[in-house]
Parts: structure tokens; sequence; C-alpha cells
């Protein structure tokens, strides 16, 4: 299974280390940012599963960064937990409804971090197959409900079969569908064209995603049965 990656922004190093090296041994993949600028300008080209946010920072502070990245289209929907030290910025947290997800004061348990983290993940999991969803993977964002796609942020014309086709493969992440479960999924079981159909849509799905439609790096073949959705950390 891929690794859930989370992006930090703490400016102390010693609970950057502690962070990175308890939350690695527990499976996951750490970025860690000494500031929210650093961390915002990555976001620009590929978001995390989740976000955890020391309050107080040089330059832009915690709850900035989580207001910027609740009005941004692909990390909205992105779980942030808040790092707080003193009670009077757990109040703020709470005050200001910025829409963390968590809290956790500081000094902190990492039993109780680690915990927290499944817990959320689980939750997310849990609704990735509900139609009101964001879908981010790399640079790639749908936006199911309003049946919009976006690459970096911009948004990508796409036919309503296409989107269908990605929205199904992005739902099911890292698991291969074959051509016929696509094609009965996507254009119905009374449809009896080829499963060449698949191929053909996927190819044009790729010359909208991809950096380089002859190298897919999102939409991969798998020989002789269909297509996945890569599950693998987008670069
Ligand atoms: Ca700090």
């Amino acid at each position: 299974m891929a690794k859930e990656s989370i992006f930090i922004v703490e400016d102390e190093n010693h609970i950057q280390e502690l962070l990175k090296y308890n939350l690695q041994a527990n499976g996951y993949k750490v970025s860690i940012f000494d500031s929210g600028e650093a961390m915002l300008e990555e976001c620009s080209k590929s978001v995390p599963d989740l976000f955890i946010l020391d309050i107080m920072l040089p330059g832009m502070d915690g709850l900035e960064i989580c207001r910027r990245l609740r009005e941004d289209i692909r990390a909205k929907n992105i779980p942030i937990i808040m790092l707080t030290a003193k009670s009077e910025e757990f109040d703020k947290v709470l005050g200001l409804e910025l829409g963390a997800d968590d809290y956790i004061v500081k000094p902190f348990s990492v039993r109780e971090l680690v915990a927290r983290i499944k817990a959320i993940l689980r939750r997310i999991d849990k609704f990735s197959i509900d139609d009101s969803e964001i879908i981010t993977h790399g640079n790639i964002t749908l936006d199911c409900a309003r049946r919009e796609v976006y690459k970096n942020g911009n948004l990508i014309e796409m036919p309503l079969k296409e989107f269908e086709l990605l929205k199904l493969l992005m739902q099911n992440k890292g698991k291969v569908l074959s051509r016929e479960i696509l094609l009965e999924k996507i254009w119905g079981f009374d449809y009896y064209g080829e499963t060449r159909t698949v191929d053909v849509h996927i190819r044009y799905l790729r010359q909208k995603i991809e950096d380089d439609d002859n190298n897919p790096t999102y939409i991969e073949t798998v020989r002789g049965i269909g297509y996945r959705f890569s599950d693998k950390p987008a670069k």
C-alpha cells in the first residue's frame, strides 16, 4: 500500500526531529517545512494526505496557513491537525473555526498524535466513495460534485465519459480495473462495444492529465488486464 504523505510546518528543530522519526516509523512519508511560505510553495506542486501545522512560527503563523489551505481548491478537503503551545492559541483554533480537523497541545505524546492521525485518515478513507468529494493526487484534482478536473489548479475541459472514467480510476487508486469492468461501470451493461472503447478514452485522458502521455505516471497500463491509477506518491 502506498504511504500516506504528511506535510508538517514546524520551526523547532527538536520537534521536527521527533515528528519525522516517529511518523516515518509509523509508515508515513513525511515532509518538514520551516515556514508556511515554503510549504505553500510545495503545495502548488503536490498536496499531501494530511497537514500538521504549528501555530507559532516566524513569518506566516499556523492560523494563516490553515486559512489559506481552506481557500485552496486542491487542499481544502485535506485534514489539518494544529499544534498549539498555549491555551490562548487553543482557544483561537476553536474560536476562529478555521476548519482544522483536530488540534493537539504541546508538549504532546507522540503516541497520541499518531492515534489522531490514524483516526483522521481512516475517517477520510471511509468517505472516499462519497460523490461530493474532492479527489487529489499529485497535481490532479477532481471535484466530483462540480464535475470538474484541475491540473496545477487549471480547469481541464473533459467530456462526461472521460470524467467518469478518471473518477472511477482515482477512487480506486492503486487497484487494477479490468477493461470489462470499466466498460460495464462507465458505459453500462447494455453497451456491447468493444473494450477498445476503454483504451481510446484512456488515451484521451492521458493527453489531458499526464505531463508526457507517452510515459504516463498517473494512469498505468496493466498488460492484458486493464488500467490502474497510480498510488505512488506524486513527485
Ligand atoms: Ca513554533
